[in-house]
Protein backbone atom coordinates (compact mmCIF):
# COMPACT_ATOMS: atom_id res chain seq x y z
CA UNK A 1 0.00 0.00 0.00
CA UNK A 2 1.44 2.98 -1.10
CA UNK A 3 2.47 6.48 1.52
CA UNK A 4 0.98 9.73 0.61
CA UNK A 5 4.16 11.22 1.22
CA UNK A 6 7.33 10.16 0.88
CA UNK A 7 11.40 10.99 1.12
CA UNK A 8 13.32 11.38 -1.37
CA UNK A 9 16.58 12.88 -2.49
CA UNK A 10 14.69 16.25 -2.76
CA UNK A 11 12.70 16.23 0.28
CA UNK A 12 9.32 15.12 0.89
CA UNK A 13 7.20 14.06 -2.59
CA UNK A 14 3.83 13.03 -3.21
CA UNK A 15 3.13 10.50 -5.34
CA UNK A 16 -0.62 11.13 -5.87
CA UNK A 17 0.01 14.33 -6.48
CA UNK A 18 3.09 14.19 -8.19
CA UNK A 19 4.77 17.26 -6.17
CA UNK A 20 7.53 18.24 -3.83
CA UNK A 21 7.11 20.31 -0.83
CA UNK A 22 10.33 23.12 -0.01
CA UNK A 23 12.75 20.54 -2.18
CA UNK A 24 16.30 20.80 -2.10
CA UNK A 25 16.80 20.54 -6.00
CA UNK A 26 14.71 21.88 -8.60
CA UNK A 27 11.94 19.70 -9.58
CA UNK A 28 8.67 19.39 -11.98
CA UNK A 29 6.39 20.59 -9.29
CA UNK A 30 6.94 22.09 -6.40
CA UNK A 31 4.55 23.70 -3.18
CA UNK A 32 6.59 25.82 -0.98
CA UNK A 33 5.92 26.96 2.49
CA UNK A 34 7.60 29.91 2.98
CA UNK A 35 10.70 32.47 1.05
CA UNK A 36 13.44 31.48 3.39
CA UNK A 37 16.23 30.20 1.17
CA UNK A 38 16.43 26.84 2.99
CA UNK A 39 12.76 26.13 2.02
CA UNK A 40 12.34 28.18 -1.39
CA UNK A 41 15.19 27.51 -4.02
CA UNK A 42 14.53 28.56 -7.59
CA UNK A 43 14.75 26.34 -11.06
CA UNK A 44 11.46 24.68 -10.11
CA UNK A 45 9.06 23.72 -13.26
CA UNK A 46 5.97 25.31 -11.65
CA UNK A 47 5.84 26.89 -8.00
CA UNK A 48 2.29 26.76 -5.66
CA UNK A 49 2.80 29.08 -2.45
CA UNK A 50 0.72 31.66 -1.07
CA UNK A 51 1.14 35.66 -2.90
CA UNK A 52 3.32 36.73 -0.76
CA UNK A 53 5.79 33.92 -1.09
CA UNK A 54 6.14 33.79 -4.26
CA UNK A 55 6.56 37.94 -4.61
CA UNK A 56 9.53 37.04 -1.81
CA UNK A 57 10.77 34.61 -4.08
CA UNK A 58 10.63 36.85 -7.02
CA UNK A 59 12.59 39.17 -4.74
CA UNK A 60 15.50 37.25 -4.02
CA UNK A 61 15.96 35.05 -6.61
CA UNK A 62 14.48 36.99 -9.50
CA UNK A 63 11.34 37.39 -11.55
CA UNK A 64 12.61 33.97 -13.63
CA UNK A 65 12.80 31.74 -10.18
CA UNK A 66 10.17 29.37 -12.12
CA UNK A 67 8.88 29.05 -15.36
CA UNK A 68 5.02 29.21 -14.16
CA UNK A 69 3.53 30.48 -10.75
CA UNK A 70 -0.15 29.72 -9.03
CA UNK A 71 -1.26 31.26 -5.93
CA UNK A 72 -2.70 29.46 -3.45
CA UNK A 73 -5.41 31.16 -1.22
CA UNK A 74 -5.14 30.45 2.12
CA UNK A 75 -7.93 28.02 3.22
CA UNK A 76 -8.85 27.00 -0.42
CA UNK A 77 -8.77 23.46 -1.62
CA UNK A 78 -6.79 22.68 -4.40
CA UNK A 79 -7.14 19.50 -6.82
CA UNK A 80 -3.83 18.10 -7.79
CA UNK A 81 -3.50 14.67 -8.86
CA UNK A 82 -5.44 12.04 -6.30
CA UNK A 83 -5.10 14.99 -3.59
CA UNK A 84 -6.26 17.63 -2.17
CA UNK A 85 -3.78 20.45 -1.35
CA UNK A 86 -4.86 23.70 1.08
CA UNK A 87 -3.06 26.37 2.53
CA UNK A 88 -2.69 27.04 6.50
CA UNK A 89 -0.96 30.10 8.64
CA UNK A 90 2.17 29.42 10.03
CA UNK A 91 2.98 32.51 12.02
CA UNK A 92 6.37 32.21 10.68
CA UNK A 93 6.73 35.03 8.28
CA UNK A 94 5.04 36.71 6.14
CA UNK A 95 3.20 34.44 3.21
CA UNK A 96 4.78 31.57 5.33
CA UNK A 97 2.43 28.55 5.34
CA UNK A 98 1.44 24.92 6.60
CA UNK A 99 0.23 22.81 3.51
CA UNK A 100 -2.31 20.18 3.96
CA UNK A 101 -2.77 17.16 1.71
CA UNK A 102 -5.65 15.08 2.02
CA UNK A 103 -5.46 11.65 0.36
CA UNK A 104 -5.33 7.63 0.56
CA UNK A 105 -1.96 7.03 3.01
CA UNK A 106 -1.85 3.09 3.03
CA UNK A 107 -5.07 2.50 2.05
CA UNK A 108 -6.82 4.78 4.66
CA UNK A 109 -8.10 8.67 3.33
CA UNK A 110 -5.29 10.86 5.42
CA UNK A 111 -4.92 14.36 6.16
CA UNK A 112 -1.12 15.08 7.00
CA UNK A 113 0.06 18.67 7.59
CA UNK A 114 3.75 19.61 6.56
CA UNK A 115 4.71 22.86 9.36
CA UNK A 116 7.51 24.05 7.16
CA UNK A 117 8.65 26.73 9.84
CA UNK A 118 6.06 28.17 12.40
CA UNK A 119 5.84 29.85 15.57
CA UNK A 120 3.15 31.10 17.84
CA UNK A 121 5.05 34.09 19.73
CA UNK A 122 3.77 37.71 19.46
CA UNK A 123 4.32 39.11 15.29
CA UNK A 124 2.30 41.86 14.21
CA UNK A 125 4.06 41.10 11.02
CA UNK A 126 2.04 37.84 9.62
CA UNK A 127 -0.97 35.92 10.41
CA UNK A 128 -0.60 33.64 13.22
CA UNK A 129 -0.80 29.80 13.25
CA UNK A 130 -3.95 27.83 13.25
CA UNK A 131 -3.27 24.42 13.56
CA UNK A 132 -4.90 22.03 11.36
CA UNK A 133 -7.01 19.08 12.22
CA UNK A 134 -4.75 16.41 10.89
CA UNK A 135 -3.56 12.65 11.27
CA UNK A 136 -0.05 12.94 10.29
CA UNK A 137 2.23 16.64 11.69
CA UNK A 138 5.09 16.80 10.23
CA UNK A 139 7.20 19.57 12.47
CA UNK A 140 10.64 20.80 12.83
CA UNK A 141 12.15 20.48 15.85
CA UNK A 142 15.10 23.41 15.65
CA UNK A 143 14.31 24.81 19.58
CA UNK A 144 13.43 20.99 20.47
CA UNK A 145 14.09 20.76 23.87
CA UNK A 146 13.03 21.87 27.21
CA UNK A 147 15.66 24.21 28.10
CA UNK A 148 14.20 26.32 25.03
CA UNK A 149 11.58 28.80 26.20
CA UNK A 150 11.60 32.10 24.53
CA UNK A 151 11.10 34.99 26.63
CA UNK A 152 8.25 37.41 25.65
CA UNK A 153 9.25 39.48 22.78
CA UNK A 154 8.35 42.88 23.74
CA UNK A 155 10.65 41.98 27.05
CA UNK A 156 13.46 41.66 24.80
CA UNK A 157 12.84 44.75 22.57
CA UNK A 158 12.00 46.73 26.37
CA UNK A 159 16.20 45.29 26.76
CA UNK A 160 17.53 46.37 23.84
CA UNK A 161 15.26 50.05 25.05
CA UNK A 162 16.55 50.10 27.83
CA UNK A 163 20.01 49.80 26.59
CA UNK A 164 19.30 52.47 24.29
CA UNK A 165 19.17 55.16 27.05
CA UNK A 166 21.64 53.81 29.33
CA UNK A 167 24.22 54.22 26.33
CA UNK A 168 23.15 57.75 24.34
CA UNK A 169 26.22 58.05 22.91
CA UNK A 170 26.92 54.16 21.37
CA UNK A 171 24.97 52.89 18.12
CA UNK A 172 22.99 50.27 18.65
CA UNK A 173 23.62 47.43 16.17
CA UNK A 174 20.86 44.93 16.02
CA UNK A 175 21.21 41.97 14.12
CA UNK A 176 18.68 40.40 12.25
CA UNK A 177 17.63 38.03 9.24
CA UNK A 178 16.18 39.99 6.49
CA UNK A 179 13.30 38.04 5.93
CA UNK A 180 11.21 38.40 9.30
CA UNK A 181 13.44 39.25 11.73
CA UNK A 182 14.10 42.41 11.00
CA UNK A 183 10.50 43.86 9.89
CA UNK A 184 9.24 42.30 13.56
CA UNK A 185 11.79 43.57 15.21
CA UNK A 186 11.06 46.86 13.73
CA UNK A 187 6.89 46.61 14.07
CA UNK A 188 7.73 45.52 17.91
CA UNK A 189 9.16 48.72 18.24
CA UNK A 190 6.75 50.81 17.05
CA UNK A 191 4.28 48.98 19.32
CA UNK A 192 6.79 49.61 22.31
CA UNK A 193 5.97 53.44 21.08
CA UNK A 194 9.59 54.04 19.53
CA UNK A 195 9.16 57.31 17.49
CA UNK A 196 12.83 57.44 16.27
CA UNK A 197 13.77 56.33 12.70
CA UNK A 198 15.33 52.62 12.35
CA UNK A 199 18.11 52.95 10.26
CA UNK A 200 18.73 50.38 8.07
CA UNK A 201 22.05 48.32 6.33
CA UNK A 202 21.92 48.09 2.71
CA UNK A 203 21.02 44.53 2.39
CA UNK A 204 17.75 45.38 4.63
CA UNK A 205 16.18 47.57 2.31
CA UNK A 206 14.14 45.46 -0.53
CA UNK A 207 12.28 43.19 2.06
CA UNK A 208 11.60 45.95 4.75
CA UNK A 209 10.09 48.01 1.90
CA UNK A 210 8.04 44.52 0.70
CA UNK A 211 6.75 44.17 3.95
CA UNK A 212 5.67 48.07 4.13
CA UNK A 213 4.07 47.54 0.62
CA UNK A 214 2.04 44.98 2.07
CA UNK A 215 0.78 47.24 5.19
CA UNK A 216 3.19 45.94 7.89
CA UNK A 217 4.36 49.01 10.62
CA UNK A 218 7.48 49.24 10.41
CA UNK A 219 7.44 53.15 10.80
CA UNK A 220 10.23 55.14 9.35
CA UNK A 221 13.21 53.95 8.07
CA UNK A 222 16.40 54.98 6.53
CA UNK A 223 19.02 53.40 4.68
CA UNK A 224 22.28 54.58 6.11
CA UNK A 225 24.97 55.90 3.50
CA UNK A 226 28.94 55.65 4.79
CA UNK A 227 28.66 59.09 5.65
CA UNK A 228 25.90 58.81 7.81
CA UNK A 229 27.72 56.43 10.08
CA UNK A 230 29.69 58.76 12.71
CA UNK A 231 26.21 61.00 13.39
CA UNK A 232 24.07 57.47 14.66
CA UNK A 233 24.68 57.67 18.49
CA UNK A 234 22.08 55.97 20.44
CA UNK A 235 20.30 55.17 17.23
CA UNK A 236 19.05 51.39 16.06
CA UNK A 237 20.67 50.12 13.05
CA UNK A 238 19.04 46.66 11.95
CA UNK A 239 21.58 44.57 9.62
CA UNK A 240 22.56 41.30 8.74
CA UNK A 241 23.78 39.48 11.76
CA UNK A 242 27.42 38.76 10.06
CA UNK A 243 27.36 42.51 9.86
CA UNK A 244 27.74 43.36 13.44
CA UNK A 245 31.58 42.11 13.85
CA UNK A 246 32.39 43.60 10.41
CA UNK A 247 34.84 46.30 9.33
CA UNK A 248 31.55 48.17 8.06
CA UNK A 249 30.42 48.01 12.01
CA UNK A 250 33.24 50.14 13.28
CA UNK A 251 32.48 53.16 11.44
CA UNK A 252 29.82 53.05 14.21
CA UNK A 253 30.43 55.39 17.58
CA UNK A 254 31.17 52.93 20.12
CA UNK A 255 28.76 50.31 18.97
CA UNK A 256 27.04 47.70 20.78
CA UNK A 257 26.37 44.49 18.92
CA UNK A 258 23.06 43.29 19.33
CA UNK A 259 21.66 39.85 18.08
CA UNK A 260 18.15 38.55 17.61
CA UNK A 261 18.05 35.30 17.49
CA UNK A 262 16.59 32.16 19.56
CA UNK A 263 20.08 31.01 19.80
CA UNK A 264 20.98 34.20 21.96
CA UNK A 265 19.26 31.55 24.76
CA UNK A 266 23.10 30.02 24.79
CA UNK A 267 25.01 32.52 26.52
CA UNK A 268 28.05 31.14 24.94
CA UNK A 269 27.06 31.12 21.58
CA UNK A 270 26.36 34.73 22.36
CA UNK A 271 29.94 35.59 23.82
CA UNK A 272 31.47 33.22 20.83
CA UNK A 273 30.05 35.62 18.40
CA UNK A 274 30.90 38.63 19.50
CA UNK A 275 27.61 39.98 20.89
CA UNK A 276 27.10 42.34 23.86
CA UNK A 277 23.33 42.13 24.13
CA UNK A 278 21.84 38.99 23.01
CA UNK A 279 18.66 39.48 22.42
CA UNK A 280 16.45 35.98 22.23
CA UNK A 281 13.75 36.72 19.37
CA UNK A 282 13.09 33.88 17.41
CA UNK A 283 10.90 32.98 14.53
CA UNK A 284 10.95 29.26 15.51
CA UNK A 285 8.76 27.44 17.83
CA UNK A 286 10.45 27.00 21.30
CA UNK A 287 9.78 23.65 23.59
CA UNK A 288 5.91 24.44 24.63
CA UNK A 289 4.70 25.89 21.35
CA UNK A 290 5.80 22.60 19.67
CA UNK A 291 4.31 20.42 21.98
CA UNK A 292 1.65 22.32 22.34
CA UNK A 293 0.60 22.84 19.04
CA UNK A 294 1.38 19.00 18.25
CA UNK A 295 -1.70 18.00 21.02
CA UNK A 296 -4.04 20.84 19.21
CA UNK A 297 -3.39 19.22 15.81
CA UNK A 298 -5.48 15.68 16.79
CA UNK A 299 -2.69 13.64 14.95
CA UNK A 300 -1.99 10.81 16.44
CA UNK A 301 1.71 10.65 14.53
CA UNK A 302 4.26 12.69 14.57
CA UNK A 303 7.47 13.06 11.56
CA UNK A 304 10.44 15.18 12.65
CA UNK A 305 11.85 17.10 9.95
CA UNK A 306 15.48 18.23 11.73
CA UNK A 307 17.12 19.82 14.53
CA UNK A 308 16.51 17.92 18.24
CA UNK A 309 14.29 15.48 16.90
CA UNK A 310 14.99 12.81 19.42
CA UNK A 311 13.83 14.99 22.30
CA UNK A 312 10.63 15.43 20.63
CA UNK A 313 9.92 12.03 19.54
CA UNK A 314 10.63 10.47 22.68
CA UNK A 315 8.34 12.88 24.23
CA UNK A 316 5.71 11.97 21.60
CA UNK A 317 6.14 8.67 22.14
CA UNK A 318 5.18 8.99 25.76
CA UNK A 319 2.03 10.82 24.49
CA UNK A 320 1.04 7.57 22.75
CA UNK A 321 1.55 9.29 19.25
CA UNK A 322 3.97 7.40 17.10
CA UNK A 323 6.14 9.39 16.05
CA UNK A 324 9.80 9.36 14.30
CA UNK A 325 12.96 11.75 12.46
CA UNK A 326 13.05 11.88 9.04
CA UNK A 327 16.87 13.33 9.09
CA UNK A 328 16.36 15.69 6.29
CA UNK A 329 19.23 17.80 5.91
CA UNK A 330 19.57 20.73 4.47
CA UNK A 331 16.66 22.95 6.40
CA UNK A 332 17.48 24.99 9.15
CA UNK A 333 20.61 27.07 7.47
CA UNK A 334 18.31 29.44 6.17
CA UNK A 335 19.79 31.83 9.03
CA UNK A 336 23.17 31.63 7.99
CA UNK A 337 22.74 31.26 4.01
CA UNK A 338 20.84 34.36 4.42
CA UNK A 339 23.27 36.36 6.44
CA UNK A 340 26.22 35.14 3.88
CA UNK A 341 23.71 36.37 0.81
CA UNK A 342 22.67 39.45 2.52
CA UNK A 343 26.41 40.37 3.47
CA UNK A 344 27.39 40.48 -0.06
CA UNK A 345 24.34 42.31 -1.11
ZN1 LIG B 1 11.97 29.67 7.92
ZN1 LIG C 1 13.65 26.53 7.88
Amino acid sequence: MSALLTLTPEGLYCPAGDFHIDPMRPVARALITHGHSDHARAGHGAVLATEETLAIMAIRCGEAFTRSRQTAVLGQKIALGETIVSFHPAGHVLGSAQISIEGKHEGRLTRIVVSGDYKRQHDPTCLPLEPVRCDIFITEATFGLPVFRHPDTRHEIDRLLASCKLFPERAHLVGAYSLGKAQRMAAVLREAGYDRPVFLHGAMEKLMAFYASRGVDIGETRKISAADRSGLAGEIILCPPSAINDAWAGKFPDPVAAFASGWMRIRARARQQGVELPLVVSDHADWDDLTTTILETGCSEVWVTHGEAEALVHWAQTRQLRAKPLHMLGYGEEEDSAAAEDATA
